[in-house]
């Protein structure tokens, strides 16, 4: 019988190429390796949870026609067999049965790929991140929102489970960030609305883990250095604004306040180093 980890982890489940001047001003224009991250946590309840599920083999295929194929062409993915956070989490001796939810920072491609991977789990989303009539949106519109409809599992709708079940409590963040949904009713893990860069946008706040703890904030922003240093994307890549403006802010007031607590963008390639080596 496989015994799962009883302290959470962050992997790296493929990557894309990105130029990475969009992804921070003042940044050179040369490509840059962009993981998509995925957080192994400990259920108290037993089994897994996930926060964010990134890629798998499975998006070239979901993208090889036309219009998706676009969203493949502008970011090229690597992901093989053994990248997948599947697989991964059978290398740590966990089956995928194992995994009883998973938190979905949003629906972008890289973030959903895996999710098929997991069918025994729960699905948390943000409020309005699956659009009603999702089934039937035109696909060059999906490609315009980095959403690949074929990724999402056939039985998702009756696998969700609303922010709203999840009891609202403080995390001890303050400002904007200080009530969350306590996601396993014990105050060890919260999911933060970070709105702005797509419908929905969530983030994960862990108390208790590194010095001061793990805010996971998906892609709130894509590079740490926007929080440390003010160097957001280019301006066509801050999805809603003010609300992405607003959460960078908040993010950077945080990180003034409390300078140990760890924030990880889903694709910053430093902090996610930094965390992993512990
Ligand atoms: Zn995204």
């Amino acid at each position: 019988m496989s015994v799962p980890r009883r302290d959470p982890e962050l992997i790296v489940a493929g990557h894309c190429m990105q130029l990475e001047r969009f992804v921070r001003r003042g940044g050179p224009w040369r490509p840059i390796e962009f993981g998509s991250a995925v957080a192994i946590l400990p259920h108290p309840g037993g089994g897994v949870a996930l926060f964010d599920t990134g890629y798998a083999p499975r998006f070239h295929a979901a993208t090889a026609r036309l219009p998706y194929r676009l969203y493949s062409a502008l970011l090229p993915v690597s992901c093989a067999e053994p990248d997948a956070a599947v697989s991964q989490l059978a290398a740590r001796g966990m089956a995928a049965d194992e995994v009883k939810l998973v938190v979905l920072s949003h629906l972008h491609g890289d973030h959903v790929a895996g999710l098929r991977d997991f069918p025994r789990a729960r699905v948390v989303l943000g409020d309005g991140a699956l659009a009603p009539g999702w089934r039937t949106a035109s696909a060059w519109r999906n490609t315009a929102h980095g959403f690949v409809p074929a990724l999402l599992p056939d039985d998702v709708e009756q696998r969700l489970m609303p922010l709203a079940e999840l009891p609202v409590a403080g995390t001890g963040l303050g400002g904007w960030l200080r009530n969350g949904h306590d996601l396993f009713g014990d105050g060890t893990a919260f999911v933060l609305p970070l709105p702005g860069h797509a419908e929905g946008h969530l983030g994960l706040w862990l108390p208790g883990w590194g010095a001061d703890g793990v805010l996971l904030a998906g892609d709130a922003v894509w590079h740490e250095r926007a929080i440390t240093h003010g160097e957001l994307p280019l301006p066509f890549l801050r999805g809603r604004r003010p609300a992405y403006e607003q959460v960078v802010a908040e993010l950077a007031r945080l990180h003034r306040e409390r300078p140990d607590l760890a924030i990880v963008p889903s694709h910053c390639n430093a902090s996610l180093s930094r965390i992993r080596r512990g």
